[in-house]
Protein backbone atom coordinates (compact mmCIF):
# COMPACT_ATOMS: atom_id res chain seq x y z
CA UNK A 1 0.00 0.00 0.00
CA UNK A 2 3.12 2.12 0.43
CA UNK A 3 1.97 4.73 3.14
CA UNK A 4 2.12 4.50 6.52
CA UNK A 5 -0.47 6.09 8.93
CA UNK A 6 -0.43 7.45 12.10
CA UNK A 7 -3.71 7.96 14.80
CA UNK A 8 -3.40 10.23 17.32
CA UNK A 9 -6.96 10.02 19.41
CA UNK A 10 -8.14 6.53 19.66
CA UNK A 11 -12.05 7.58 21.17
CA UNK A 12 -15.24 6.94 19.47
CA UNK A 13 -14.08 8.42 15.96
CA UNK A 14 -10.14 6.86 16.42
CA UNK A 15 -10.28 4.11 16.87
CA UNK A 16 -12.80 3.09 14.08
CA UNK A 17 -10.60 5.23 11.80
CA UNK A 18 -7.83 3.55 12.86
CA UNK A 19 -8.76 -0.06 12.79
CA UNK A 20 -10.47 0.99 8.94
CA UNK A 21 -7.27 1.87 7.77
CA UNK A 22 -5.35 -1.04 9.21
CA UNK A 23 -8.21 -3.43 7.76
CA UNK A 24 -7.70 -1.67 4.29
CA UNK A 25 -4.08 -2.67 4.12
CA UNK A 26 -2.28 0.94 5.85
CA UNK A 27 0.65 0.26 8.27
CA UNK A 28 -1.19 2.12 11.19
CA UNK A 29 0.91 3.80 14.31
CA UNK A 30 -1.20 5.00 17.08
CA UNK A 31 -1.46 6.59 20.45
CA UNK A 32 -3.92 8.24 22.64
CA UNK A 33 -3.35 9.75 26.54
CA UNK A 34 -5.61 6.56 27.63
CA UNK A 35 -3.83 3.70 27.62
CA UNK A 36 -7.15 1.51 28.13
CA UNK A 37 -7.61 3.30 24.54
CA UNK A 38 -3.83 2.43 22.88
CA UNK A 39 -4.79 -1.41 24.59
CA UNK A 40 -7.59 -2.06 22.86
CA UNK A 41 -5.74 -0.94 19.87
CA UNK A 42 -2.96 -2.93 20.30
CA UNK A 43 -5.18 -6.34 21.09
CA UNK A 44 -6.37 -5.78 17.45
CA UNK A 45 -2.97 -5.64 16.25
CA UNK A 46 -2.34 -1.90 15.85
CA UNK A 47 0.87 -1.05 16.75
CA UNK A 48 1.42 1.81 19.35
CA UNK A 49 3.63 5.13 19.11
CA UNK A 50 5.23 5.54 22.60
CA UNK A 51 3.91 9.54 22.22
CA UNK A 52 1.89 11.70 19.49
CA UNK A 53 6.09 12.54 18.52
CA UNK A 54 6.73 9.29 17.58
CA UNK A 55 3.88 8.32 15.84
CA UNK A 56 4.49 11.48 13.70
CA UNK A 57 8.15 10.34 13.19
CA UNK A 58 6.55 7.05 12.24
CA UNK A 59 3.46 8.18 9.49
CA UNK A 60 3.68 9.89 5.98
CA UNK A 61 0.39 10.69 7.03
CA UNK A 62 -0.96 11.67 10.51
CA UNK A 63 -4.52 11.67 11.15
CA UNK A 64 -5.61 13.75 14.21
CA UNK A 65 -9.01 12.85 16.46
CA UNK A 66 -8.99 14.79 18.88
CA UNK A 67 -11.27 16.37 21.36
CA UNK A 68 -10.60 20.29 21.01
CA UNK A 69 -8.30 23.05 19.20
CA UNK A 70 -5.73 23.00 21.69
CA UNK A 71 -5.21 19.48 21.81
CA UNK A 72 -4.40 19.54 17.93
CA UNK A 73 -2.17 22.46 19.06
CA UNK A 74 0.12 20.57 21.92
CA UNK A 75 0.39 17.57 19.45
CA UNK A 76 1.39 19.15 16.79
CA UNK A 77 3.90 21.93 18.64
CA UNK A 78 5.79 18.62 20.53
CA UNK A 79 5.57 16.10 17.76
CA UNK A 80 6.55 18.48 14.94
CA UNK A 81 8.58 20.83 16.79
CA UNK A 82 12.31 19.43 15.87
CA UNK A 83 10.92 19.79 12.38
CA UNK A 84 13.84 17.49 11.48
CA UNK A 85 11.98 15.04 8.95
CA UNK A 86 13.94 13.89 5.67
CA UNK A 87 10.47 13.38 4.06
CA UNK A 88 6.80 15.90 3.72
CA UNK A 89 4.56 15.04 6.65
CA UNK A 90 0.83 15.44 6.09
CA UNK A 91 -1.78 16.12 9.26
CA UNK A 92 -4.91 15.62 8.19
CA UNK A 93 -6.92 16.89 10.99
CA UNK A 94 -10.22 15.01 11.52
CA UNK A 95 -11.43 17.13 14.92
CA UNK A 96 -13.86 19.51 14.97
CA UNK A 97 -11.65 22.26 15.41
CA UNK A 98 -11.33 26.07 14.82
CA UNK A 99 -10.44 28.17 11.16
CA UNK A 100 -8.06 30.33 12.79
CA UNK A 101 -6.49 27.37 14.44
CA UNK A 102 -5.85 25.54 11.77
CA UNK A 103 -4.78 28.67 9.56
CA UNK A 104 -2.07 28.94 12.11
CA UNK A 105 -0.93 25.81 12.34
CA UNK A 106 -1.20 25.03 8.31
CA UNK A 107 1.02 28.67 7.81
CA UNK A 108 3.30 26.95 10.61
CA UNK A 109 3.80 23.66 9.11
CA UNK A 110 4.13 25.48 5.32
CA UNK A 111 7.58 26.92 6.69
CA UNK A 112 8.86 23.70 8.09
CA UNK A 113 7.26 21.91 4.23
CA UNK A 114 4.99 19.75 5.95
CA UNK A 115 1.27 19.90 5.10
CA UNK A 116 -1.97 20.55 7.60
CA UNK A 117 -5.34 19.82 5.86
CA UNK A 118 -8.34 20.86 8.40
CA UNK A 119 -10.51 17.66 7.43
CA UNK A 120 -13.63 17.41 9.94
CA UNK A 121 -16.20 14.70 9.65
CA UNK A 122 -19.83 13.38 9.62
CA UNK A 123 -21.04 10.29 10.21
CA UNK A 124 -20.50 9.28 13.66
CA UNK A 125 -18.32 5.95 15.06
CA UNK A 126 -20.08 3.83 12.27
CA UNK A 127 -19.51 5.87 9.92
CA UNK A 128 -15.66 6.16 11.01
CA UNK A 129 -15.32 2.11 11.72
CA UNK A 130 -16.82 1.21 8.22
CA UNK A 131 -14.80 3.80 6.22
CA UNK A 132 -18.13 5.68 4.95
CA UNK A 133 -17.71 9.30 6.48
CA UNK A 134 -18.38 12.30 4.73
CA UNK A 135 -15.05 14.64 5.04
CA UNK A 136 -15.08 18.33 4.83
CA UNK A 137 -11.15 19.84 3.86
CA UNK A 138 -9.97 23.08 4.07
CA UNK A 139 -6.38 23.43 2.72
CA UNK A 140 -3.82 23.66 -0.06
CA UNK A 141 -4.82 21.13 -2.61
CA UNK A 142 -0.85 19.86 -2.86
CA UNK A 143 -1.58 18.17 0.72
CA UNK A 144 -5.28 16.83 -0.15
CA UNK A 145 -4.02 15.28 -3.13
CA UNK A 146 -1.17 13.59 -1.20
CA UNK A 147 -3.80 12.30 1.76
CA UNK A 148 -5.89 11.10 -0.95
CA UNK A 149 -5.58 7.51 -0.68
CA UNK A 150 -6.23 8.15 3.00
CA UNK A 151 -8.99 9.70 2.18
CA UNK A 152 -10.59 7.50 -0.13
CA UNK A 153 -10.28 4.91 2.83
CA UNK A 154 -12.04 6.33 5.27
CA UNK A 155 -14.97 8.34 3.38
CA UNK A 156 -17.85 7.86 1.14
CA UNK A 157 -18.12 11.40 0.21
CA UNK A 158 -15.11 13.86 0.32
CA UNK A 159 -15.43 18.06 -0.40
CA UNK A 160 -12.39 19.91 -0.45
CA UNK A 161 -13.95 23.17 0.50
CA UNK A 162 -11.71 25.67 0.29
CA UNK A 163 -8.45 27.11 1.74
CA UNK A 164 -7.38 26.08 5.89
CA UNK A 165 -9.99 26.60 7.49
CA UNK A 166 -12.92 26.01 5.40
CA UNK A 167 -13.69 22.48 6.77
CA UNK A 168 -14.02 23.59 9.64
CA UNK A 169 -16.60 26.65 9.59
CA UNK A 170 -18.46 24.03 7.08
CA UNK A 171 -18.36 21.25 10.02
CA UNK A 172 -19.60 24.19 12.43
CA UNK A 173 -22.17 25.00 10.20
CA UNK A 174 -23.23 21.69 9.76
CA UNK A 175 -22.71 20.67 13.36
CA UNK A 176 -25.08 24.12 14.78
CA UNK A 177 -27.98 22.37 12.41
CA UNK A 178 -27.50 19.53 14.12
CA UNK A 179 -28.18 20.82 17.24
CA UNK A 180 -30.79 22.56 16.54
CA UNK A 181 -33.11 19.72 14.40
CA UNK A 182 -32.14 17.53 17.47
CA UNK A 183 -34.55 20.31 19.44
CA UNK A 184 -36.92 21.11 16.79
CA UNK A 185 -37.40 17.85 16.10
CA UNK A 186 -37.95 16.35 19.60
CA UNK A 187 -40.63 19.50 19.87
CA UNK A 188 -42.40 18.81 17.22
CA UNK A 189 -43.06 14.96 18.51
CA UNK A 190 -44.21 16.11 21.52
CA UNK A 191 -46.98 18.02 20.30
CA UNK A 192 -47.48 15.15 18.44
CA UNK A 193 -48.07 12.74 21.48
CA UNK A 194 -49.68 15.57 23.09
CA UNK A 195 -51.77 15.42 20.52
CA UNK A 196 -52.96 12.18 20.34
CA UNK A 197 -50.39 11.34 17.83
CA UNK A 198 -47.53 8.78 18.94
CA UNK A 199 -43.86 9.74 18.41
CA UNK A 200 -43.49 6.77 16.23
CA UNK A 201 -46.51 7.86 13.87
CA UNK A 202 -44.99 11.21 13.53
CA UNK A 203 -41.60 10.10 12.73
CA UNK A 204 -42.95 7.98 9.80
CA UNK A 205 -44.69 11.19 8.73
CA UNK A 206 -41.82 13.71 9.15
CA UNK A 207 -39.51 11.01 7.59
CA UNK A 208 -41.90 10.92 4.42
CA UNK A 209 -42.16 14.28 4.04
CA UNK A 210 -40.71 17.66 4.29
CA UNK A 211 -40.00 18.23 7.57
CA UNK A 212 -37.08 15.67 7.92
CA UNK A 213 -33.65 15.53 8.51
CA UNK A 214 -29.81 13.35 8.75
CA UNK A 215 -31.40 13.15 12.77
CA UNK A 216 -35.02 12.38 11.95
CA UNK A 217 -33.93 9.67 9.58
CA UNK A 218 -31.41 7.84 11.40
CA UNK A 219 -30.83 9.16 14.81
CA UNK A 220 -34.44 9.43 15.78
CA UNK A 221 -34.97 5.52 14.84
CA UNK A 222 -31.54 4.07 15.88
CA UNK A 223 -30.82 5.92 19.28
CA UNK A 224 -33.80 7.43 20.66
CA UNK A 225 -37.42 5.39 19.51
CA UNK A 226 -35.34 1.92 20.75
CA UNK A 227 -34.23 4.38 23.96
CA UNK A 228 -30.46 3.02 23.75
CA UNK A 229 -28.86 6.71 23.55
CA UNK A 230 -25.46 5.82 22.50
CA UNK A 231 -24.49 7.17 19.46
CA UNK A 232 -21.35 7.40 20.27
CA UNK A 233 -21.10 11.17 20.36
CA UNK A 234 -21.46 13.31 23.64
CA UNK A 235 -23.60 16.28 24.76
CA UNK A 236 -20.21 17.86 25.91
CA UNK A 237 -18.88 17.64 22.35
CA UNK A 238 -22.12 18.76 20.71
CA UNK A 239 -21.83 22.23 22.96
CA UNK A 240 -18.21 22.54 21.91
CA UNK A 241 -19.73 22.79 17.87
CA UNK A 242 -22.58 25.12 19.14
CA UNK A 243 -20.36 27.29 21.25
CA UNK A 244 -17.72 27.76 18.57
CA UNK A 245 -20.17 28.39 15.59
CA UNK A 246 -21.09 31.19 17.65
CA UNK A 247 -17.68 31.98 18.42
CA UNK A 248 -17.15 32.50 14.67
CA UNK A 249 -20.93 34.07 14.38
CA UNK A 250 -19.26 37.01 17.21
CA UNK A 251 -15.96 37.17 14.78
CA UNK A 252 -18.06 37.81 11.75
CA UNK A 253 -20.68 39.79 13.00
CA UNK A 254 -23.23 37.60 11.77
CA UNK A 255 -26.82 37.49 13.80
CA UNK A 256 -27.80 33.96 15.15
CA UNK A 257 -30.68 34.66 17.12
CA UNK A 258 -31.87 31.45 17.06
CA UNK A 259 -28.65 29.34 17.21
CA UNK A 260 -28.22 31.94 20.67
CA UNK A 261 -31.34 30.26 22.01
CA UNK A 262 -30.41 26.67 20.96
CA UNK A 263 -27.07 27.00 22.85
CA UNK A 264 -29.03 28.07 26.29
CA UNK A 265 -31.77 25.04 25.65
CA UNK A 266 -28.36 22.62 25.17
CA UNK A 267 -26.27 24.28 28.16
CA UNK A 268 -25.66 22.03 31.24
CA UNK A 269 -28.15 23.68 33.43
CA UNK A 270 -31.15 24.44 30.72
CA UNK A 271 -31.34 20.54 29.56
CA UNK A 272 -29.32 18.25 32.90
CA UNK A 273 -27.26 16.71 30.60
CA UNK A 274 -23.94 15.97 31.70
CA UNK A 275 -21.17 16.45 29.43
CA UNK A 276 -20.13 12.97 29.59
CA UNK A 277 -24.14 12.02 28.47
CA UNK A 278 -24.52 10.82 24.77
CA UNK A 279 -26.42 13.70 22.91
CA UNK A 280 -29.25 11.70 21.61
CA UNK A 281 -30.82 12.32 25.48
CA UNK A 282 -31.79 15.40 24.34
CA UNK A 283 -34.20 13.73 21.99
CA UNK A 284 -36.33 11.88 24.34
CA UNK A 285 -39.98 13.07 23.36
CA UNK A 286 -40.43 11.83 27.04
CA UNK A 287 -39.19 14.43 28.97
CA UNK A 288 -34.71 14.07 28.01
CA UNK A 289 -32.94 15.18 30.94
CA UNK A 290 -34.49 14.03 34.48
CA UNK A 291 -35.27 10.83 32.57
CA UNK A 292 -31.47 10.16 31.79
CA UNK A 293 -30.82 11.18 34.59
CA UNK A 294 -33.01 8.72 36.39
CA UNK A 295 -31.41 5.83 34.05
CA UNK A 296 -27.46 6.77 33.94
CA UNK A 297 -27.43 7.16 37.28
CA UNK A 298 -28.83 3.76 38.25
P1 LIG B 1 -13.61 11.10 22.34
O1 LIG B 1 -13.65 11.97 23.54
O2 LIG B 1 -14.37 9.82 22.33
O3 LIG B 1 -12.07 10.74 22.00
C1 LIG B 1 -11.02 11.66 22.04
C2 LIG B 1 -9.74 10.88 22.36
O4 LIG B 1 -8.63 11.78 22.29
C3 LIG B 1 -9.75 10.30 23.79
O5 LIG B 1 -9.49 8.90 23.72
C4 LIG B 1 -8.63 11.06 24.49
O6 LIG B 1 -7.94 10.28 25.46
C5 LIG B 1 -7.72 11.42 23.33
N1 LIG B 1 -6.82 12.55 23.58
C6 LIG B 1 -7.12 13.75 24.12
N2 LIG B 1 -6.02 14.55 24.13
C7 LIG B 1 -5.03 13.81 23.56
C8 LIG B 1 -3.65 14.08 23.28
N3 LIG B 1 -3.08 15.26 23.57
N4 LIG B 1 -2.92 13.10 22.70
C9 LIG B 1 -3.48 11.89 22.39
N5 LIG B 1 -4.77 11.59 22.65
C10 LIG B 1 -5.53 12.55 23.22
O7 LIG B 1 -14.03 12.02 21.12
P2 LIG B 1 -14.67 11.56 19.74
O8 LIG B 1 -16.14 11.45 19.88
O9 LIG B 1 -13.88 10.42 19.19
O10 LIG B 1 -14.41 12.87 18.86
C11 LIG B 1 -13.11 13.21 18.38
C12 LIG B 1 -13.25 14.46 17.53
O11 LIG B 1 -14.12 14.20 16.42
C13 LIG B 1 -13.87 15.65 18.28
O12 LIG B 1 -13.25 16.84 17.84
C14 LIG B 1 -15.33 15.59 17.89
O13 LIG B 1 -15.96 16.86 18.00
C15 LIG B 1 -15.23 15.09 16.47
N6 LIG B 1 -16.40 14.33 15.97
C16 LIG B 1 -17.01 13.38 16.74
C17 LIG B 1 -18.08 12.66 16.22
C18 LIG B 1 -18.79 11.58 17.02
O14 LIG B 1 -19.88 11.14 16.58
N7 LIG B 1 -18.27 11.12 18.14
C19 LIG B 1 -18.53 12.91 14.91
C20 LIG B 1 -17.86 13.86 14.14
C21 LIG B 1 -16.80 14.57 14.69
Amino acid sequence: MGQSVGVIGLGAMGMGMALNLQAKGFAVTAFDLSQDAVARATDAGIASGEDAADVIARSDVIVLSLPLAQHVETVIATGLASGAFSTPKVILDTSTSTAAVSRKLAELLAVQGHGFVDAPVSGGPLGAGAGTLSVMMGGEAEWVARAQPVLDAMAAKVIHVGASGAGNIAKLVNNMLVASHMLTTVEGLRLAEASGLSAQDALRVINSATGRSALSEIHFPNWVMTRSFDSGFSAGLMRKDVRLALELAQETGCEMPVSELVAQLWAEPQSGLRDSDDFMWMGDPQGAAELARGETDQ
